[in-house]
C-alpha cells in the first residue's frame, strides 16, 4: 500500500532540494508526478518551487479550502499520478492532509510532504501538527547548529538583524531564519541564561 510522508526540518534544510530531487527520479523513468507548494504568500496562478542549489520546477498552489484529494484524483483519471509531492506542508490544513492520506489509501498514490514542524516560536503549524498525528512514515531532515548540536528549532532575524521574540506566525518580508539547536534557541529567545552563565553545569 502506498504511504503518507512526512520529512519535517527546520528551515535551510535542503528539504525543497530533495523533494525535487526525488520527484526528478521518478520523472527519470517515465513516470509522473504532481506538485504542490503553498499558495497562501503567492501571487498569480503558477507556483514555483525553487531550492537554494538553483533547481526549480512548475508546481500547482494549494489555498486553504482546496480538495486536495479531488485534484488528484481528476488529474489521476486522464493519466496516471505515481507519486505526489507537497512542499511547504506546514500551511495545509488538517482536512487536506486528510485527504493526502485518501490519496495514499484509495488512489494507492505514494504522497511526500516536505515542511517545518515548527515555527519561530517553537509552536507546531497546524499542516505539520495533522501530518504528525497521521502520516505513516516521518523523516527528519538533519541540519546542524551553530555549535555542531542537531538543529531543531528556528529563530527570525528581523531587518534589523535582531531576533523577533513575537510577531506573525509567517513574516513576508525579507526576514531571515536561522537554525539552531534547542538549548541555542532558547537563548537568542531570551528564555534561559546564555552557556557562559552556567559555568557549572558546563558539558
Ligand atoms: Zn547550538
Amino acid at each position: 500500500m502506498a504511504k503518507l510522508y512526512f520529512h519535517y526540518a527546520t528551515m535551510n534544510a535542503g528539504k525543497t532540494t530533495m523533494l525535487l530531487q526525488a520527484s526528478y527520479n521518478y520523472r527519470e523513468r517515465g513516470m509522473t508526478t504532481m506538485l504542490f507548494v503553498a499558495g497562501h504568500y503567492r501571487k498569480g496562478d503558477s507556483g514555483l518551487i525553487s531550492s537554494r542549489i538553483g533547481l526549480e520546477t512548475e508546481a500547482e498552489m494549494f489555498r486553504d479550502g482546496d480538495d486536495l484529494f479531488a485534484r488528484v484524483a481528476e488529474h489521476h483519471q486522464r493519466s496516471a499520478v505515481h507519486c505526489v509531492f507537497v512542499d511547504e506542508a506546514q500551511f495545509l490544513e488538517e482536512e487536506q492532509v486528510w485527504q493526502l492520506a485518501r490519496i495514499a489509501d484509495r488512489l494507492n498514490i505514494p504522497v511526500m510532504c516536505y515542511g517545518l514542524r515548527t515555527d519561530f516560536q517553537g509552536k507546531l503549524f497546524s499542516g505539520s501538527r495533522a501530518l504528525l498525528a497521521i502520516a505513516d512514515d516521518l523523516r527528519e531532515v538533519r541540519t546542524i547548529c551553530r555549535c555542531g548540536r542537531k538543529a531543531t528549532m528556528v529563530v527570525r532575524l528581523g531587518p534589523d538583524g535582531k531576533v523577533a521574540r513575537q510577531g506573525e506566525q509567517v513574516a513576508i518580508g525579507k526576514d531571515v531564519y536561522v537554525s539552531l539547536c534547542r538549548r541555542h534557541w532558547e537563548e537568542e529567545m531570551g528564555r534561559a541564561a546564555p552557556d557562559d552563565f552556567i559555568g557549572f553545569i558546563r558539558n
